[in-house]
């Protein structure tokens, strides 16, 4: 079984029933069981805002589970409303902030009323790491977010990549942080580093790591085939690929 634990509506159909079936059939072909649908924080959006993906895929699709995007900047006190009657709803399993896609510090004080509503509903945070503008979410401050919000799972989307590996040296012993392996396998010429760092890393903290793919902003099938390559322990990747996700995200 895999979970793909991140996911997008993809981009250049006419509407969102055609986004929706381009990634259910997708997900068809390429075997994936459950898959995690990210929101953008925008209010209108090819990806889908949080209203459209709720209203897309919340109560009517039963292996597919949405992540509402929301930023400190758009709309916040409403969003927020919002997000929480989803949440209370169990329409919504996490949140996501684009730190890097928006000028937002991981461990800046504007986020304090998001997570907080995150530890309220005790669902996860995911954030955007890594690739441009990677300094607002670099591994030293998600490690002061993590320590200030300890009870709160802080979910790093990218690893910071490409530097995966100080990624995972300086947050590894913070237990709250999950890493999500979205986007990592997009550039094959990195590939065989993040191979062997991801081989490193994964046997020493094995219920940390879910997979993802960044459909449909990257491949999925390279994703696959990185994680399935892994020499790591049969039960290690079977984690990975699904029983960390079931976990973290409670479905
Ligand atoms: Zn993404």
């Amino acid at each position: 079984m895999i979970i793909d634990a991140h996911m997008h509506l993809p981009v250049g159909y006419p509407d969102f029933e055609s986004k929706k079936a381009k990634l259910l059939s997708d997900m068809k072909s390429d075997n994936i069981d459950i898959g995690i649908v990210i929101s953008d924080s925008e209010l209108t959006s090819e990806i889908g805002s949080m209203d459209d993906c709720v209203e897309l895929f919340a109560a009517n699709c039963s292996n597919v589970f949405v992540a509402a995007g929301i930023s400190p900047h758009i709309n916040c006190k409403e969003q927020l409303l919002k997000l929480r009657k989803h949440l209370a709803e169990g329409r919504v399993i996490a949140i996501k902030v684009y730190c890097g896609h928006e000028p937002i510090y991981i461990d800046e004080e504007a986020l304090k009323p998001v997570f907080e509503v995150a530890s309220e509903f005790c669902v996860p945070v995911l954030f955007h790491s890594g690739w441009d503008n990677a300094q607002f979410a670099s591994p030293d401050r998600v490690r002061t977010a993590a320590l200030a919000y300890p009870t709160l799972r802080l979910v790093c989307c990218h690893c910071f990549y490409p530097e995966i590996e100080l990624c995972l040296e300086t947050l590894k012993s913070l237990p709250n942080v999950y890493f999500d392996l979205s986007s990592v396998a997009d550039d094959p010429s990195y590939i065989p580093t993040i191979k062997a760092t991801l081989e490193k890393f994964i046997p020493q903290m094995p219920d940390r790591f879910v997979f993802g793919s960044d459909y449909d902003c990257c491949d999925r099938k390279p994703h696959i085939d990185l994680c399935t390559s892994l020499d790591i322990p049969k039960e290690f990747k079977k984690m990975l690929f699904c029983s960390n996700a079931q976990r973290l995200y409670n479905i």
